[in-house]
């Protein structure tokens, strides 16, 4: 009997139209686990390596974890894996919901699809049943619209559907996963990857739940977090702010990422915090499967000119700042537009604000002109012109078709110097979080195997001096002594090579970032006891560190393989001056000499060459000796 896990891979043949049932055994559970540890080892068994990321040999895997489903506090997540279109990397991306928990439930722990769809077709996968229905009807509509389709075609009302919409069905680059319509396997253009399958839809529904080992001990613990959690401040803040809380300590402190980053300081950044967006355009807050922070937002406008429909959630943080300050936009309404946008069709609200903010500092520079642009004024700040590009780049129309590539592709097409405008690591466009405030940001930037990634780590706040959460409470992994945010010498490499791999643990399991230390208040303790009474597994924490350490090295040899080298571990340049105004003026430049440095200690420690490829020794280590021939 197996706890925690079904011991069940559905297969999918989309060429052939054909499913099969793959079971592992506990082994291969136990030293995967789940999210990027199950869709690695099957792209680095399955794939050969250069294939075109929409070649049907591209295989697009939904993973959830052995723990998955548990309900347990803030463990919703699942992982999409694939090479990705937008870096021709290993690509990845985390959503909550409940459609991870569903799949569990309906008997599969991962779905692996390969080939491509004579015709748009979906999967419907309802309690260990798979059924392939044709998708014709629905190609083209709006996710909305898919959900009720879908859900009045089968005449079921609770089912949980990921889907793409039009920017996967176009190939957008930047296109997103979307589950219940709010929540997003995001970046990295999966959706694009999920539109060359012509697959539209996976629709699921199980009601035999997960096999726990200690049912009692999960609900125990699960009773403790959950009347404590609100005795943590950062959790209420998440619950009444949600991540847009963090907006206004940016931009105060003059560091709210604006105008393609060439300044910190938004004269107007009021307009764009929390406590705004509480008052005018939030109706109600939401959450992801047994978790009691609900730290999601639900929007709604109703005026004359601009409405925007609440189905759609709401914008975070990440949203907030790449649809509005980056390309200088101050007004919440046209955010959460944009946003809704985004949503509707299926894009990564990054990646689209980014590409667009890109394009608006060519425009100011006059190295774009109207001519370029299909007549529209692209400065900064014009708010009409964001949501008319969004619609452009989804549709693939006329200059939207150029920046349905992302801003590197774009970069490369336009030239006459625009690549100095650029804001990304691996061909992805960065996150809202600067560097030069947060300098551990600079290592998850340049270290991501997936592109610029703001998730790859806790940040450095959490870490700044003796009473903040990540010292008082993770002390077990060594973690003693406090350093300074803009710190980046070795004892911030090293504190930054545990972190990346307590976080990766978060990513394969699919644990909420937002849940447990330092985020929230769940304890590490805490952690590892629901880990062991879900699996029965005796595990510790030097076993779940190795699984998180094992995959870092996987993507590494992955990347490799594609031609990655050391020199696509970078940040963007910008980073590397000072802020121009505002409170930080003339401060906060990355130091170029010890940057450089950083690499070659992260190398050093993570047991890679000098050019950052991992050793034999360490692969033989972390038990994946079947991978030291890629190194030759
Ligand atoms: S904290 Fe927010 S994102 Fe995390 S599981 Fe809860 S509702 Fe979902």
């Amino acid at each position: 009997m197996t706890f925690g896990y079904n011991g069940k891979i559905l297969r999918i043949d989309l060429n052939e139209e054909k499913y099969s049932i793959e079971q592992l055994d506990e082994i291969f559970y136990r030293t995967y686990w789940g999210g990027r540890g199950f869709g690695l080892y099957y792209m680095l068994k399955e794939m050969k390596p250069g294939l075109d990321p929409f070649s049907g040999d591209n295989l697009l895997i939904f993973s959830t974890s052995v723990i998955l489903g548990n309900q347990a506090p803030a463990m919703p997540r699942y992982t999409v894996c694939a090479k990705s279109p937008l870096t021709g990397a290993q690509g990845e991306s985390e959503a909550g919901g409940h459609w991870g928990p569903e799949l569990k439930k309906a008997g599969f722990d991962a779905i692996i699809v390969r080939g491509i769809a004579q015709k748009p077709c979906y999967l419907w996968i309802h309690d260990g049943q798979v059924e392939f229905r044709d998708a014709s009807c629905l190609w083209g509509k709006e996710t909305y619209q898919v959900e009720q389709l879908i859900k009045e075609e089968l005449g079921e009302k609770k089912v949980k559907i990921c889907q793409i919409g039009l920017g996967g069905e176009n190939k957008v680059l930047f296109a997103n996963i979307v589950n219940e319509l709010t929540h997003f396997n995001g970046r990295n253009g999966l959706g694009a990857v999920m539109g060359s399958k012509r697959l539209k839809a996976i629709v699921v529904k199980g009601t035999t739940p997960i096999n726990l080992y200690n049912k009692e001990m999960v609900k125990e613990i699960t009773r403790n977090i959950a009347q404590r959690v609100m005795e943590n401040p950062l959790s209420r803040a998440l619950r009444e702010y949600g991540t847009p809380a963090t907006v206004r300590g940016f931009y105060e402190s003059g560091s709210l990422p604006s105008f393609n980053w060439t300044t910190g300081y938004f004269k107007n950044g009021e307009n764009l915090t929390a406590e705004i967006y509480n008052k005018t355009i939030l109706k109600r807050r939401d959450g992801c499967y047994a978790c009691p922070i609900r730290c999601k937002r639900v929007v709604e406008v109703k005026e004359e000119t601009i409405k925007v429909n609440p189905v759609y959630g709401g914008p975070e943080y990440e949203s907030v700042v790449a649809l509005g300050s980056i390309c200088g936009i101050d007004d919440l309404k046209y955010v959460a537009k944009a946003n809704e946008l985004c949503n509707k069709w299926g894009i990564d609200t990054i990646s689209a604000g980014m590409t667009i903010a890109f394009a608006m500092q060519c425009y100011e520079a006059g190295i774009l002109t109207r001519k370029d642009t299909d007549g529209i004024d692209l400065r900064f700040g014009n708010k009409e012109a964001l949501l008319l590009l969004i619609e452009k780049i989804v549709k693939q129309e006329g200059f939207g078709k150029l920046l349905a590539q992302g801003s590197r592709v774009a970069a490369r097409k336009i030239g006459r110097g625009s690549e100095k405008f650029l804001r990304v690591v691996k061909g992805q466009e960065i996150a809202m979080h600067d560097p030069r405030v947060k300098a551990g940001l600079a290592l998850q930037f340049a270290f991501s195997d997936y592109g610029a990634d703001h998730m790859k780590a806790p940040h450095d706040t959490f870490f700044s001096s003796k009473n903040s959460p990540g010292i008082k409470e993770m002390s077990g992994l060594g973690i003693l002594n406090p350093l300074a945010p803009t710190d980046l010498s070795y004892r911030k490499v090293a504190l930054f090579k545990i972190l990346d791999i307590y976080w990766t643990i978060f990513d394969i399991l699919g644990i909420c970032h937002f849940g447990y230390v330092p985020r929230s208040l769940g304890t590490m303790d805490e952690l590892l006891s629901i880990i062991r009474a879900t699996t029965g597994w005796k595990t510790t924490w030097y076993e779940l560190m190795k699984v998180g350490e094992r995959t870092i090295n996987m993507a590494r040899i992955f990347n490799n393989r594609e031609g990655f080298t050391a020199d696509d571990d970078v940040v963007p340049e910008i980073f590397f001056t000072n802020f121009t105004e505002g409170p930080l003026q003339g401060k906060g430049a990355l130091n170029r000499r010890e940057f450089e440095e950083a690499k070659k200690l992260r190398y050093a420690l993570m047991g890679w060459s000098s050019e950052g490829i991992p050793t034999r020794g360490k692969l033989i280590e972390l038990n994946l000796d079947w991978l030291v021939e890629d190194l030759l």
